[in-house]
């Protein structure tokens, strides 16, 4: 067995007793489809992919289903 916990918010590999400093960084945004926490730019990590369609912030993950469901064009001749 390892000696260390994974972190249940953000899987990083912690010391049994260490606290991950993910709980210091605060959500920028929750996703709009499955309201994961979007956190910003800091000292340590780049931002999380995010972007806005019609006023909705949405992460990597959401915003392909999200086109796929609210974009889509029927082409018509
Ligand atoms: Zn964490
Ligand atoms: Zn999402």
């Amino acid at each position: 067995m390892p000696y260390y916990h994974i972190c249940p918010d953000c899987g990083a590999a912690l010391d049994p007793d260490e606290k991950c400093n993910c709980h210091d960084r605060r959500p920028a945004a929750y996703c709009f489809m499955c309201a994961m926490p979007l956190y910003p730019e800091d000292a340590l990590y780049d931002q999380d992919p995010a972007y806005e369609i019609d006023g909705h912030v949405l992460c990597e993950d959401c915003v392909d289903k999200y086109v796929e469901k609210n974009c889509r064009k029927t082409l018509r001749r």
